[in-house]
């Protein structure tokens, strides 16, 4: 898959000296050490960026933008540095392209808001794909019960990746967007979003990435991709809650509505008119979380230090070893087989609910999700109602593995 390297690098990447970094992977969990395997739903901060957030609320902390005193400028040079940061970090041509919002989940709404309201009309169409999280769904079916507008959705085989041919015989003159994620978050197929973006272009149709499985575990270049808008969450990637991005194309976003009326979005503001401020700042109405968004910024520089491709390359590795015990399982199938999957093993085990699997490999310390993975439309194209989901961070380890085997084992024996 072109973005996992060729060559992994086992001797720079130190998983022991990184796990001492995370002081919540040292909990025990019903008497057992804590193996965490829920990263998909949210990843575990390292100490830096824990003390980055303590030196902010100790020494630097005052509202943003506006002020002429030193603790405001203080707070508003750092939260621009990590704006700046997250530029370079998915190699966004300008700072401005970069928004701030709560999460993904905002981000796509900001796009259904902003751009979709003007540009999306009666009979219009959006595509979709089967594996899209309900973040990537339920806005789009808004707008168009708004609009009169239609979904139409690119399926998948049973391994879990989308049909490509399928995907370009949906295009016709009403297509106005394709929203895609990027990683499946239930099945962690990586999908083809480079080379879908290109077919979508080539007939003037823009693209909404929904980046949130894919940056914590993969080097994202938004300029590389060539898509118009790029959203992604803090929490999954090592920050804090409550802080997302969202890219976007400059003239793009410079032609879009704001999505929020406030303060800090205007220029100026009569009763009889308002005018907005420029880019970034006409979405980012109100206070923002200043304070996660310089976490986010000390996230980045955290990945950055160990390097995403290291990341990508020992991700893959415990996939590959993971993969490889959990098929070697009597009675445990995976689900979501695709070529290129990163970081995502879902699994369903012979004649045991997924969610006793969770609640029994819990009392073995070990941590999964189970249920549909806010991916129903999925689970009814997989014929099931819900999976369990081990979910991979670079902090796991091949020992973490063996305890999610060994605990499925003893859920098995419970159940025999
Ligand atoms: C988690 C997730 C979202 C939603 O992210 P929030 O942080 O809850 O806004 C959207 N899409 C995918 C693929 C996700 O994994």
């Amino acid at each position: 898959m072109s973005n996992t390297p060729a060559v992994t690098t086992p001797l720079a990447f130190d998983v022991a000296r990184i796990r001492a970094d995370f002081p919540i992977l040292g909990l025990t969990v019903a008497g057992k050490p804590l193996v965490y395997l829920d990263n998909a739903a949210s990843s575990q901060m390292p100490q830096p960026v824990i003390d980055r957030l303590v030196r902010y609320q100790t020494t630097e902390h005052a509202n943003i933008h506006r002020a002429v005193h030193y603790l405001s400028e203080t707070a508003t040079t750092a939260y621009e540095a990590a704006r700046a940061r997250l530029q370079r970090f998915i190699n966004a041509r300008e700072a401005r392209e970069v928004i701030f919002t709560s999460g993904t989940t905002e981000g796509i709404n900001l796009v259904m808001h902003g751009w979709g309201r003007k540009n999306i009309n009666a009979g219009d169409e959006i595509i979709l794909t089967v594996l899209e999280h309900h973040s990537n769904i339920v806005p789009w079916q808004m707008l168009a019960l708004e609009k009169g507008a239609t979904i139409r959705v690119v399926p998948i085989n049973d391994a879990g990746e989308l049909l490509l041919d399928q995907y370009e015989a949906l295009f016709n003159e009403r297509t106005r967007l394709v929203s895609v994620g990027h990683v499946s978050n239930a099945l962690g197929s990586i999908n083809p979003v480079r080379q879908m973006i290109a077919l979508a272009h080539a007939r003037g149709v823009p693209v909404l990435v929904d980046g949130a499985q894919a940056v914590p575990h993969l080097a994202v270049d938004v300029r590389d991709l060539d898509c118009d808008f790029y959203a992604f969450s803090g929490h999954k990637m090592c920050g804090p809650t409550g802080i997302g991005i969202l890219y976007g194309r400059a003239a793009l976003l410079e032609s879009m509505q704001p999505f929020k009326g406030g303060g800090d979005m205007i220029h100026t503001v009569t009763f009889e008119k308002t005018t907005y401020a420029p880019i970034p700042n006409k979405f980012e109405a109100g206070t923002p979380p200043i304070a996660a968004a310089i976490g986010l910024g000390a996230a980045v520089d955290y990945l950055c230090n160990i390097g995403m491709p290291a990341i990508a390359a020992h991700e893959h590795e415990l996939l590959r070893y993971a993969t490889e015990h959990l098929n070697a399982l009597p009675g445990v199938r995976l689900i979501g087989t695709a070529q290129d999957k990163a970081a995502v093993l879902s699994f369903a085990v012979q004649g045991i609910h997924p969610h006793d699997v969770g609640t029994l490999l819990n009392q073995e310390g070990v941590a999964v999700r189970t249920g549909h993975h806010c991916a129903q439309p999925l689970m009814a194209r997989l014929g099931v109602v819900a999976t369990s989901r081990a979910s991979f961070a670079f902090y796991n380890t091949l020992a973490d593995v063996d305890a999610l085997v060994a605990g499925i084992r003893s859920v098995q024996k419970v159940f025999a």
